[in-house]
């Protein structure tokens, strides 16, 4: 079980040079330069800007660091925090997480099925960034699917396959941007749950979409909704808000089926998320930016978060959420069950790698 070559618990301080960030001359979504400060991240002594973009209101960081930079810090942070703990904190914690994953499974059928976009039996669902593959995993299962994934970790790639019959095509979007499928290898549905805020360059996403999704096949994805709340941070190279998605999909040619702001498992009040099922548009006629957005709509809902949070309604909250999004007795089953498979796995792992 030691592992004596465990980093300490805090990040190491990691250094962003200028070659390690590429400057936006113009807004990455919509092509605008109306561009306004937005904010500025500071992380272990590195600052980094933030602006918006009034044609199409995305938030994104400007210069951005390059994929080299955060493929090392991902490097070094993966499981730094996961020793700190003791085994019980360890997998509550787990478990506190895998429920969470569950809740947000079934708000992601709920989101299919309400479109109409439910897989049929047999069809090939891919998740990119799929860690441990619970997800996509249990989606597949829901509808008698098969279920693909594309994680970088080698180690939560070994649990998506083993634990969740997950079956890893590639590690990264940009190597899936660049594979060819054979004939019958497209995906019915693509899905990014918290992922797309993560990524340095949108368009090799869309170029690794475009190869993969098959005919028919829709993106289903989850983001924060950075309308509510400022959802800026170290790995998120962009904030999202309902309408620089659209801008984005409609850019690549997307029809979007269906986009809401919903709080659904954390909040009642508060819409803190963005769940959005998109399918291929006969045209890409809807790529204009309305703007220019003076950001109202952003502060009135900053000033709602913070309304809810500094007065009873952050009770009144809490309570409709343990109402309305408790989880059910499986999901807590399957979640204490999981955690400790995924925890005798890691140790398994540690020994091994030891
Ligand atoms: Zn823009």
């Amino acid at each position: 079980m030691s592992a004596p070559q465990k980093k300490p618990k805090n990040l190491p301080a990691i250094a962003l040079t200028p070659d390690d960030v590429i400057p936006h001359a113009h807004c990455p979504v919509c092509g605008g330069n109306d561009l306004v400060p937005y904010f500025e991240l500071t992380f272990h002594q590195i600052t980094i800007p933030y602006q918006r973009c009034r044609g199409c209101d995305l938030v994104f960081m400007n210069p951005v660091p390059n994929q080299d930079w955060y493929d090392r810090l991902y490097g070094q942070a993966f499981w730094e925090t996961k020793s700190a703990k003791s085994a019980p904190e360890e997998t509550q914690a787990r478990q506190k997480q895998l429920i969470k994953e569950l809740q947000r499974t079934e708000k992601l059928c709920a989101t299919l099925d309400a479109a109409g976009c439910s897989p049929k039996p047999g069809a090939r669902l891919l998740e990119i960034g799929c860690a441990f593959g619970l997800i996509i995993s249990s989606i597949a299962e829901h509808y008698q699917a098969t279920a693909f994934g594309v994680e970088p970790s080698e180690l939560a790639a070994g649990f998506a396959q083993t634990l969740g019959g997950v079956d890893v095509i590639a590690p990264t979007i940009d190597q899936l941007s660049e594979m060819e499928p054979e004939p019958g290898q497209q995906m019915d549905v693509i899905l990014f749950s918290h992922v797309m805020e993560n990524v340095v360059d949108l368009n090799k996403v869309f170029k690794a979409v475009d190869r993969w999704l098959a005919p028919g096949g829709v993106v289903l994805m989850e983001t924060p909704n950075s309308t509510v709340q400022n959802s800026t941070h170290i790995y998120h190279p962009y904030c999202f808000s309902q309408a620089s998605l659209r801008q984005l999909f409609g850019g690549h040619d997307f029809e979007i089926v269906s986009l809401r702001a919903s709080g659904r498992p954390s909040s009642t009040l508060i819409p803190r998320y963005l769940t959005l099922l998109a399918k291929r548009g006969a045209d890409g006629g809807q790529a204009t930016p309305s703007g220019p957005n003076g950001g109202f709509d952003r502060r009135l809902g900053h000033g709602w978060r913070e309304a809810v949070k500094r007065t009873p309604l952050v009770l009144v909250d809490r309570i409709l959420t343990s109402l309305l999004y408790a989880p059910g007795d499986a999901a807590k089953r399957r979640a204490s069950d999981l955690a400790a498979a995924h925890l005798a796995g890691a140790h398994l792992a540690d020994e091994d790698g030891g």
